[in-house]
């Protein structure tokens, strides 16, 4: 349903109730968005985007120029700043409300009952409260912990752990999982947490179209546990099968509202469990769409100097074996890393690598920018090694070099090479 009208003071209103959310435009420079259930979302106010995130937090992001270059700047707002403005959202809602309720206003657009079902609408975007949404991040930390990372085309999706952390956490530039031990969830374990998350949810489940099968490297499980795994996932929500055509997905779709698109996940090329092409297939069978690898380098000291185990020959061949399985991949490049000193080997040797590999166009190559964590480990291996960080221009151009470098030929349908930004995501 879609409404239009302007209000007294000639300011215009739009509403738009979709499948996937709800949404409210006042006037030219505010549009909030809101999943079905009516948690806040997302918001786009004077210039600035914000997100909110299941746990709360909210992150503002807008573009400012320097130096006759656009920049995006970002910032978490602090815990009193994001209840303000949550505050704010919900007055700016209830001011819509009593506008509509005093009337005289002149409709645009929408169907008979425009009026009510509108009213209707802001009544469910006025039903989280602070008290409530205070609520959602206790159960949210209870549910999930944290969630740390997901890769940016999957911010959207519905989070499950099959696994917590990482069985190596040892990275010097990673800091995503040092907080929890690893440990693989049982069978019944798994079930009820994905109980919670659908329940959790609720309405709001029509926002998320995909699954993204958590911690980090949830897919060196045992392949008898990630087929129950998968059985769980396809019992519990519905998994679209592979191969339908245009016509056969939509009506999928249509009868399987909460139904999910595929599962992604994260892998890594040195757990001892070495999943085979034929493993990968099977799980792509069950719902398996993209495996998002950490390659970061194809230079194999950088690589070394990262305490990353393995070679980028190993990350390679774990590429060629699940595009033989028919699966989609995403391959991470980590920008910046090892500074000044490594930057020559690793731009020659990741572009040949990835360009080496047989990535089409349905794949994706992110390029990271290096995020020093707080830990501290990175930056005292550079200084032990009296190496130079790159200044956010040298960033910039090894970006730009990566990028040119995996262009590919102008004939080759190649993947989508794209950037990645550890400090925007939100779950
Ligand atoms: S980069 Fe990947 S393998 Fe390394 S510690 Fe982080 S999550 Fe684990």
């Amino acid at each position: 349903m879609f409404a239009a009208w302007e209000g007294a003071g000639g300011k215009r209103f739009l509403f738009h109730e979709k499948p996937e959310s709800l949404s409210l435009a006042v006037g030219e420079t505010t549009v909030l968005t809101y999943d079905r259930a009516g948690r806040p979302y997302a918001a786009f106010l004077k210039g600035r985007n914000y997100r909110r995130g299941l746990d709360n937090r909210v992150l503002e992001k807008w573009s400012e120029v320097q130096a006759g270059r656009k920049v995006r700047r970002r910032r978490w707002l602090s815990p009193a700043e994001a209840e303000h403005f949550l505050d704010r959202l919900r007055g700016l809602v209830q001011e819509v409300q009593a506008d509509l309720g005093r009337g005289p206003v002149r409709a645009l657009q929408g169907p008979e009952d425009w009026r009510e079902r509108v009213q209707a609408g802001l009544a469910t975007l006025l039903r989280y409260d602070g008290a409530r949404l205070e609520e959602e991040r206790q159960r949210y930390r209870q549910i999930y912990g944290s969630v740390s990372i997901l890769p940016p085309d999957q911010y959207r999706a519905v989070v499950v752990q099959a696994t917590e952390g990482c069985h190596w956490n040892r990275c010097i530039f990673c800091d995503l999982y040092r907080d929890r031990p690893f440990r693989i969830r049982s069978r019944e374990e798994f079930r009820a947490h994905v109980q919670e998350v659908k329940s959790f949810l609720g309405a709001g489940l029509t926002l998320r179209k995909s699954i993204f099968l958590g911690d980090a490297n949830a897919l060196i499980v045992a392949q008898a546990s990630l087929r129950a795994f998968f059985s769980i996932l396809e019992e519990e929500f519905g998994l679209l099968p592979p191969h339908l055509s245009g016509p056969e997905r939509a009506a999928w779709r249509a009868a399987h509202p909460e139904g999910m698109e595929g599962v992604y996940a994260f892998i890594d090329a040195f757990s001892p469990q070495r999943k085979a092409v034929e493993d990968f297939a099977e799980l792509r069978q069950r719902g398996l769409r993209r495996v998002y690898v950490g390659l970061e380098t194809g230079h194999a000291p950088l690589l070394r100097w990262l305490n990353k185990p393995g070679c980028p020959e190993d990350l390679g061949a774990l590429i060629v074996r699940l595009k033989e399985a028919g699966l989609q991949v995403g391959v991470i490049l980590l920008v910046g890393a090892g500074g000044e000193a490594f930057a020559a080997g690793h731009v020659a040797d990741s572009v040949a690598l990835v360009n080496r590999l047989p990535l089409d166009e349905g794949d994706l190559v992110y390029l990271s920018e290096l995020v020093e964590p707080p830990h501290g480990e990175y930056s005292r291996q550079m200084a032990a090694d009296h190496l130079t960080p790159l200044s956010p221009e040298q960033m910039r151009l090894q970006r730009e070099a990566l990028r040119s470098g995996l262009q590919g030929p102008s004939d080759r349908r190649g993947p989508k090479v794209t950037t990645y930004d550890l400090r925007e995501f939100v779950y």
